[in-house]
């Protein structure tokens, strides 16, 4: 979509919290400082995320300057993705010495960050079926050495390219995310220190953690899904969608003239919240679940209690693995079928061999 035609989405909209640049490779729009001064003019989001394979330092670096300049009041958080040590990562990624040229750009945004108040640079990462056997390397490597901001390490969800990546050990998954916690707790790594409401914003992520391993370990339901309701997915071709995962496109833009509003007014939104609602629909979706807890009241007595924990120096593993669930509903039977039934995953998702960013 061009800068125009971004321009009139956005005038159609209201305020918004959080607005999350993904990919592809978002650092390929040479217009992308514009494109987020937009965003930033119109609809003042506190937080506006960009995951980035890392491959294009100088491009990489020098359109971050420009966007932080173009977005004085937001902050700015730049996630570099690594999917293992070097030789995993690069055969993940399919791209020669992407391992060598993601640490460099993370250390160049790193440096950037020193003079950037409004800057917060971090580590994402797809745990799979091939990097779960590396974790304690990787742990090294991301919380000794590189010493991000936020370490971002999520379950792989959708359909993978190569469907053995799918078949990641849950148990491997909560002991590295439980050394993560410790790290945080320890003081090891510190949580975008610069980042407005941190303390609450990383107790809710410890939370949401606890609530995806729940929906992991049990393979059933644990909170209602707002997706389509307070969040959106938005295509490069304007094809709006209630999230990555679910196959139910909304509407596209430009046949609603631009108008978000009205798209999310109509009948086929409408619908698709009744779908996720009466349905039940569950997954693992970490950016999902993160504003699922944000927005139910439900929620907040367990994330005042996460950064009690905290504090503490708590983590998941001297946790009870049965945690009371934030909504004790029966697991409709049809939602079970919600992520199983083929034709309702978009395909390819967000997996380590999908998400190029
Ligand atoms: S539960 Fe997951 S798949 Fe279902 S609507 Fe929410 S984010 Fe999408």
């Amino acid at each position: 979509m061009s800068l125009d035609e971004i321009d009139r989405i956005a005038a159609s909209l209201d305020r918004v919290l959080w607005v999350a640049f993904t990919g592809g490779e978002p650092f390929l729009r040479k217009d992308l400082p514009e494109f987020a001064g937009i965003l930033h003019d119109r609809l003042r989001p506190v937080t506006l995320s960009i995951n980035t394979n890392g491959i294009q330092t100088d491009k990489i670096v020098a359109a971050t300057e420009q966007l932080l300049a173009r977005c004085p009041d937001t902050f700015v958080g730049i996630l570099c993705s690594l999917d293992g040590l070097q030789p995993t990562h690069d055969r993940i990624r399919g791209v020669p010495r992407n391992f060598e040229r993601t640490i460099e750009t993370f250390r160049a945004l790193k440096k950037l960050r020193d003079h950037a108040p409004n800057l917060g640079v971090g580590i994402t990462t797809t745990f799979c079926s091939w990097n779960q056997d590396e974790m304690d390397d990787m742990f090294e490597l991301v919380v000794r050495d590189l010493k991000p901001d936020n370490w971002d390490l999520s379950f792989v969800r959708g359909q993978a390219m190569e469907p053995a990546l799918e078949l990641a050990d849950v148990a491997k998954y909560r002991r590295i995310k439980s050394r993560l916690e410790q790290a945080y707790a320890s003081g090891d790594l510190r949580y975008y220190s610069n980042m407005p409401l941190a303390r609450f914003v990383h107790a809710k992520e410890r939370l949401s953690t606890r609530t995806v391993l729940k929906t992991l370990e049990t393979g059933s339901f644990q909170t209602p899904c707002y997706a389509g309701a307070l969040s959106a997915v938005i295509s490069e071709e304007g094809d709006v969608y209630p999230c990555e995962l679910l196959n139910r496109k909304i509407g596209n833009l430009r046949d609603a003239g631009y108008n978000f509003k009205a798209l999310w007014a109509a009948d086929n939104a409408r619908d698709t919240r009744t779908f996720v609602r009466e349905s039940k629909c569950f997954c693992t979706h970490e950016c999902n679940m993160s504003i699922n807890l944000l927005f139910n009241p439900a929620a907040y007595p367990r994330i005042v209690a996460e950064m009690a924990l905290e504090a503490a120096g708590n983590s998941l593993s001297s946790r009870p693995k049965s945690l009371p669930g934030l909504v004790p509903a029966p697991l409709a039977p049809q939602a079970r079928a919600t992520l199983t039934r083929e034709a309702d995953i978009r395909a390819p998702v967000r997996s380590p061999a999908s998400r190029k960013s």
